[in-house]
């Protein structure tokens, strides 16, 4: 489980100090689809980055099962960190590397013991036949599903997604959330996917904090009219 404590963050903008993230408590249970939707600017990728450990609070606490994240030593938090992946609005691949290469990058970057192999994550993107090609070569649904697949072959234990789908068009934004839906399925993860689409949480998620300038100001409960099927 992911609590965060009234967690606060500061920061120095054009007219002067204010508060990106405000006084926010909120539990996210192990396994949940969680969602955490407002408009840009809102505080909500601040409140991913507190989760891996990049940014720490002014005040207030993150605990991970049971665990004070502040706490840790730093080989504990790498070992804390190696176990969370992220994917982004941007994708961010490496425009040198092949999709392989893309997707093995963490891999080559930290000592993983417990790994998927290549062709899984491949496969369960649906690109097997893009192995070789370079990122410039990708669609944008195609660029995020290497993203996914880089994120899921560490098999992390959270998964946290900024923006996934905000660089995609409706069609293609379909496509990832099913992708996205299909990996929570089966390789049971806590995901944690910020987005200013209200459409993405209603498919996605089972719960979804709604952020604005910085405060809490509802969780709301998700129902599919479909669920029942
Ligand atoms: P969101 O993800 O909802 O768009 P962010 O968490 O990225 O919001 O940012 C919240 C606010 O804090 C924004 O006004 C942003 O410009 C500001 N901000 C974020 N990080 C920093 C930083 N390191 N320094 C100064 N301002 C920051
Ligand atoms: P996102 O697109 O996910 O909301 P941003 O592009 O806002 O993220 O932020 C990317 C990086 O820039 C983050 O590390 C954030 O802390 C930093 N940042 C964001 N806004 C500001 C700002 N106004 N001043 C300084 N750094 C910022």
């Amino acid at each position: 489980m992911i609590e965060l404590k009234g967690v606060s963050k500061g920061f120095i903008g054009q007219n002067g100090a204010f508060k990106a993230v405000d006084q926010v408590s909120l539990s996210i249970e192990k396994n949940e689809l969680f969602g955490v939707i407002g408009e840009s600017g809102a505080g909500k990728s601040t409140l991913l980055r507190f989760i891996n450990a990049l940014e720490q609070p002014d005040e207030g606490r993150i605990i991970v099962d049971n665990v004070d994240v502040q706490q840790l030593s730093k080989k504990e938090l790498r070992l804390y960190q190696k176990k969370i992946s992220m994917i982004f609005q941007q994708f961010n691949l490496l425009s040198n590397k092949t999709v392989e290469e893309n997707i093995l990058l963490p891999l080559e970057l930290y000592d993983y013991k417990q790994t998927l192999p290549i062709e899984t994550v491949l496969d369960f993107v649906g690109l097997n036949d893009k192995r070789t090609s370079y990122p410039a070569e990708l669609s944008g649904g195609q660029k995020q599903r290497v993203g996914i697949a880089r994120a899921l072959i560490t098999r992390p234990t959270i998964l946290l997604c900024d923006e996934p789908t905000s660089a995609l068009d409706q069609g293609t934004t379909k496509e990832i959330v099913d992708v996205l839906k299909r990996a929570h399925q089966e390789f049971g993860m806590t995901v944690v996917i910020v987005t200013h689409e209200l459409e993405v949480i209603k498919e996605l998620c089972s719960r979804a904090a709604v952020i604005e300038k910085g405060r809490l100001i509802d969780t709301i409960q998700v129902t599919r009219k479909n669920e029942q099927k």
